[in-house]
Order: C-alpha cells, then structure tokens, then sequence
C-alpha cells in the first residue's frame, strides 16, 4: 500500500497527539505539522515538548500549542478540561494519535506486580479511554475527524514475557475495533498503526543488546502516519496497520523481535 498525500494534505487541521515529546509521536508531531496542521503537543516532560513546539516554529508551520499532562494521574475531569480549553482555542478537534505508551516489565506472567500492571493499564489503556470520551463531542463537529491508537505486534499475537504491556495493546487493538463500528456512519474514522521495531527509547529499553541501526526510524514510518490523518486515508476505518510491513533482510532479526 502507497501512502500518498499531497503536500498540504492536512492544511487546517487540529490534531492531539499523545507523547509528542519522544520518539514516534515527536516525529508524528512534526511531521503533521510540515503537512499543514496545528498540532497539539501533549506529554509530561514539558522541556521536551517545548523543544518539538520551537523546532515547529522554527521550521514555519503553524503555531502549535502544548498540553502538559501525565496520563498516570490524569482524572476523567483533567481530560474533560482539557476537550474545554481545545474547544475554546480551537472550536474543534479533527485528529487524535493516541501514542504514548508505558513499557512497564517484562517478565514471566507469574511474577508481574499489581502495580506494575495497574501502571500500564493506567497509561495505555485507560488513559486513552477517558481522553477519547472526553474528545468525541468536538470530534463529531469536524467534517473529517480522525483517531489513531498504537498497537504492538504483541497486541494481536500473545508473547511469553511480554506480559502487562501485550495486555494493555489487545485492550487497545480492541478499544479502537469497538468506537470505529460504533462510528461506521459518522464522521469519525478509528484505526490503529502497528510501527514494528522502531529506533526509540522505548525500543531500546525493551532489547538492550540489539544493533538500533538496524531498526527503521521514525522519520522512516511517518508516511502511515500522515496517510491516517490525512483526506487520502478517509476510507479506513476498524484495521490495524503495520508500518513496516516489509523489513530489509539485515533486519530480519528486529522482524522477529518486533514489539
Ligand atoms: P518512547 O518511550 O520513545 O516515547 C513515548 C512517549 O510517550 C514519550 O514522549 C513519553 O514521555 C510519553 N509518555 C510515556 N508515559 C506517559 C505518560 N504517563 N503521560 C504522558 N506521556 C507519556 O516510545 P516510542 O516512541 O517507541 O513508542 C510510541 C508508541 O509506539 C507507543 O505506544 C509504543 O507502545 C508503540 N510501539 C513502539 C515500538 C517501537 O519499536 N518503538 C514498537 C511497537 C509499538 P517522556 O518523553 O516524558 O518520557
């Protein structure tokens, strides 16, 4: 599958996008706003996402704005406030990438901490539970509105070890299935994008010992991304897309070991 956009393809749009301070979702940021859109910067570390807003600006795309927030400890008020503020600032909402995510421990199934558990499911679950009900009322006043999750390979495939974090991705794979059948015949489109084994923190994290250079970068997945949010992607709704779905044989190995 191509993922051809024009090079406005997201010109006035509004788009949130989830750990937009790191990794994917810094790339995701800055690669929405090259297309056009305002972007919403929202993460915990607020140096960083201060960082992604002056690299947008310095590079001429629009003013974006910065959401400090920690989904750990995030309310289902917090998130209601924040659809507030986005409606006042913005009137509407017309994409979401649902993307930060917690790693937590790997380890055997048997020996996985309550809190460690309750950590993930907190951050990847439902986090992005309660920041999409919060949204949905503005995302139904943009004509074309969008909302990306990130799943994992070990979100449709179980894997020893992977424990809470795999878990916490069958939950999202799911969550994203339920609200795009539920949405069929509205304006809002549902989907989530599988990166496969990408060079990050997160990644790096998760093997230690891997040769990162041979993994794909963010920059290298960015065109799923756009497509998703962009007009060209309107007719997708309900899948789970992989952004890699042809690895170069020097990452065979990575393929094997993707998150
Ligand atoms: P990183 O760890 O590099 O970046 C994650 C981002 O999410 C960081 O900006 C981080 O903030 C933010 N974040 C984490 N926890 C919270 C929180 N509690 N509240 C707010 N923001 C938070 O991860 P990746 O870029 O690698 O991963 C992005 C997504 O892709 C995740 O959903 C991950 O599960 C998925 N994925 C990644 C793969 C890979 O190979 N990289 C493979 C498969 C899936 P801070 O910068 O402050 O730490």
């Amino acid at each position: 599958m191509e993922y051809q956009v024009s090079s406005d393809a997201l010109n006035d749009r509004v788009i949130l996008v989830t750990g937009a301070g790191d990794g994917i979702g810094r790339e995701a940021a800055l690669s929405y706003a090259a297309k056009g859109a305002t972007v919403i910067l929202l993460g915990r570390t607020v140096s960083k996402l201060e960082a992604v807003y002056d690299e947008i600006e310095t590079a001429g795309g629009p003013t974006p704005a910065i959401v400090p927030l920690d989904l750990m400890g995030a309310t289902k008020q917090n998130y209601i406030d924040m659809a507030d503020t986005i409606e006042g600032q913005f009137s509407r909402l017309d994409g979401v990438l649902h993307n930060a995510s917690l790693l937590g421990v790997l380890s055997p199934f048997d020996q996985i901490d309550e809190k460690t558990f309750d950590d993930v499911m907190q951050v990847n679950v439902k986090g992005a539970f309660l920041m999409t009900q919060a949204l949905l009322p503005l995302m139904k006043k943009s004509e074309d509105a969008r909302i990306v999750f990130t799943s994992s390979t070990v979100g449709h495939m179980g894997r020893a070890f992977w424990g809470s974090y795999a878990i916490s991705k069958f939950a999202t794979e799911g969550m994203m299935q339920i609200l795009a059948d539920e949405l069929s015949d509205t304006n809002v489109r549902v989907n989530a994008i599988n990166p496969g084994g990408t060079r990050t923190k997160m990644r790096a994290s998760a093997f230690p010992a891997e040769d990162s250079n041979l993994l794909k970068t963010p920059a290298d997945i960015m065109p799923l991304y756009i497509y998703l949010m962009a007009p060209e992607g309107r007719d997708v709704n309900g899948q789970c897309i992989y952004a890699q779905p042809k690895l170069v044989p020097g990452q065979q190995k990575a393929k094997e070991e993707e998150e």
